[in-house]
């Protein structure tokens, strides 16, 4: 680029954390730009510390005392001499108090100039200001006053349903749909309480409430010297509480005109506030094929991958260039759609429990491979820990291919084999949103998730025979190994006693398994034979054999079917991974109960990081089994920690308001004297 990059940064600071600090630095590497991260006390190990080329701390774990201290981040710039912030997004990306300290510092802030944050950072200001730009808008009503009176009538004039919005909102707060004008008063104080509560501001808009939108929005770009151009939409329909599970680009079923004149007013709307950088404008597609601004996102967003990879455009490149005063590297005539791509949003979370995050450690992760077809952008390894302290996401998954059939079957088999153990994840979910007909039609809106319910949340099942017997089989070939092993340290290499083929002398040849699979307990009868082993699994006999790696990797023959599979052991906890179906065994063995006295029994280890909230026994109490102990408190969960067995306490090792991190000993129970 000789000339064109002389301005170019030489070495820029990351304000962020995760997969998006990763994804920053990427590109930096790339271009040749050497890289500063700041991290918390939580982060000390985290990936994004170890990629960048210098990594500063800010800051004890939480948030508001880290990521979010400006004056923190502002001195580690000045102490690298790093020229340039990136904010990647949440935190400080949209705060145009951040933009403007780094401007008085004579730090770049890689965003739009801190008026543009602010012009959209009320979703009723911004909406005013389009309606000046002729940006069409859900009719509504976004003015200033706010009296409960005027309220209500405007929404009658409106017409129900409408939708009540917090005017500071974000993230789906604050928002009420009113179905009657009876309901009115009560969602207004609801909208406005929680608006109060999430955003010290409670004003509020309102709008036509549309029962089958789509929410396509459009990537801007705009430079210093008056250019400004769009990279197409995302579609970000499927959703959960107002939240994006799966994007894609392009919109299914978008046609060429359509695209043009959502993409002018998005343009439009760039330039109405004199915006600079990376944003994205969202609209609200109805049926009949109008649309409405809903809202603008002054920074670079979590979907961005889509976009480029149909447009071949590093974004971030983008922005950097941006930000050190080049002009845009493509002219709206340069810039085409080329194959599909769709984004899901891989997270450590229970979809059975109303999605909540699921902390704890990752003991084991293997994303599919890398390539042309499917990029994995994360900010995670094995054994990181997804903590209660930041968003729960793993990583991103993005797939392409020419086409969207292609690129759903891309997906489906990335889900598939996207191995997580140690937190509960999505990836099943997203899975049945993939393999939904209604979502591979591509006919679908806003309301997917909620309307196909009992087809995308499959309740929890017993495990299945063949997940049973890979189970065994496991258990099984790794005694062989281990007895293999001794056999080979021991005088007698070839004694039939080191032989786990159940040979014995005069004895039956078989042996049974205990598994547990939830409070469920399995017996399964092994017999040993020349070909394999014949387990009596609860739904018939069936006779296996395969091989195990030291990954936990197993090919199996089950019965005549080759099978390939990942068990993972973490103590007695045997993990089955097959086809994107996770289940979680236990080796229960009843008669191995005797002398279990010794060591910390599983139960009283914290079995996440989280505040212990009460303690509801004394040092040197007696206790029988079942006794709940004490009480911890995680992600506003709370978890009871009970006996497992008849005993004394001989020791507490946390009071009330301890925070505790995960597999730490919460306290001791011995057994009884003479007992
Ligand atoms: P937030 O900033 O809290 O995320 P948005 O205004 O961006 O809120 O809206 C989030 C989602 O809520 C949209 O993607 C859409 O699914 C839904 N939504 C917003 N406005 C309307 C409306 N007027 N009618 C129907 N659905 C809406």
């Amino acid at each position: 680029m000789g000339e064109r990059m002389k301005n170019m940064f030489d070495k820029i600071l990351i304000a962020n954390r995760g997969e998006i600090a990763c994804r920053v630095i990427r590109t930096a590497r790339r271009l040749g730009i050497r890289t500063v991260a700041v991290y918390s006390d939580a982060d000390r190990g985290s990936l994004h510390v170890a990629l960048a080329d210098e990594a500063y701390r800010i800051g004890p774990a939480p948030a508001g005392e880290s990521y979010l201290k400006a004056e923190a981040i502002l001195e580690v710039a000045a102490r690298s001499g790093a020229q340039a912030i990136h904010p990647g997004y949440g935190f400080l990306s949209e705060n145009d108090s951040f933009a403007e300290a780094c401007a008085a510092v004579g730090v770049v802030f890689i965003g739009p100039p801190p008026a543009a944050i602010r012009a959209m950072g009320s979703k009723s200001a911004a909406k005013r200001i389009m309606e000046g730009a002729q940006v069409p808008l859900v009719p509504g009503y976004h003015g200033e006053k706010q009296e409960s009176d005027l309220l209500r009538r405007e929404a009658e004039q409106i017409g129900f349903p409408v939708l009540i919005k917090a005017s500071a909102g974000g993230g789906g707060k604050g928002m009420r749909a009113v179905l009657t004008l009876d309901d009115f008063d009560d969602a207004l104080a609801a909208a406005r309480r929680e608006a109060r509560a999430s955003f010290g501001d409670d004003r509020v808009l309102l709008e036509k409430y549309l029962t089958k939108p789509r929410h396509v929005e459009i990537q801007v770009f705009a430079d210093t010297h008056g250019n400004a151009v769009h990279l197409f939409e995302r579609d970000c329909s499927i959703q959960r509480r107002h939240q994006k599970v799966l994007e894609e680009a392009p919109a299914p079923g978008m046609k060429p005109e359509l695209r043009a004149r959502m993409g002018e007013a998005a343009v439009a709307a760039a330039r109405a506030i004199g915006y600079v950088g990376a944003g994205t404008v969202e609209f609200l597609l109805d049926e009949d094929g109008s649309f409405y601004f809903m809202e603008m996102n002054t920074r670079l967003q979590v979907e961005h991958p889509v976009t480029e990879m149909i447009t071949g455009q590093d974004l971030v490149e983008w922005q950097l260039l941006v930000a050190s005063g080049e002009p845009l590297p493509a002219g709206q005539e340069q810039l085409a759609i080329c194959g599909h791509a769709i984004e899901a949003r891989i997270y450590a979370e229970d979809p059975n429990r109303e999605f909540l995050p699921s902390i704890g450690r990752l003991r084991h992760l293997r994303p599919p491979a890398d390539s042309p077809h499917v990029r994995i952008d994360t900010g995670v390894r094995q054994e990181d820990e997804v903590s209660i302290y930041y968003d729960p996401m793993i990583a991103k998954l993005i797939v392409w291919d020419t086409d969207r059939n292609g690129a759903l079957r891309r997906l489906r088999s990335a889900l598939a084999e996207y191995q997580v153990v140690g937190v509960t994840t999505n990836t099943g979910f997203l899975a049945s949103v993939a393999a939904h007909p209604a979502f591979v039609s591509g006919e679908f809106d806003t309301g997917f998730i909620e309307r196909h319910r009992s087809d995308l949340f499959p309740s929890a099942m017993p495990a299945p025979g063949r997940t049973l017997a890979l189970a065994s089989l496991e258990i099984l070939l790794r005694r062989e190994e281990e007895a293999k092993g001794s056999a080979e340290t021991s005088l007698d290499p070839y004694s039939p006693w080191h032989s786990v083929s159940g040979w014995r002398l005069n004895f039956d040849n078989h042996h049974t398994l205990y598994l547990l699979d939830g409070e469920e307990e399995i017996a399964i009868t092994v017999h040993y034979r020349g070909d394999g082993y014949l387990l009596a699994l609860p739904d018939g006999n069936l006779l296996v054999r395969g091989t195990l790696d030291n990954n936990g990797d197993i090919l199996a023959d089950l019965g005549g079917t080759r099978v390939k599979a990942t068990v993972v052991r973490h103590g007695n906890t045997l993990t089955i991974l097959e086809q994107g179906r996770v289940h979680t065994l236990t080796i229960h063995d009843p008669h191995a109960c005797i002398g279990e006295d010794q060591g910390v029994d599983a139960s009283l280890a914290a079995p996440m990081p989280g505040k212990v909230v009460a303690v509801l026994v004394n040092p040197g109490e007696k206790v029988e089994k079942g006794r709940p102990l004490m009480i911890l408190e995680a992600m506003k969960m709370e978890h009871t920690i009970t006996a497992p067995r008849d005993g004394l306490i001989s020791s507490l090792n946390f009071t009330v308001g301890s925070l505790v991190s995960e597999g730490v000993e919460l306290l001791a129970i011995v057994a009884e004297e003479g007992a």
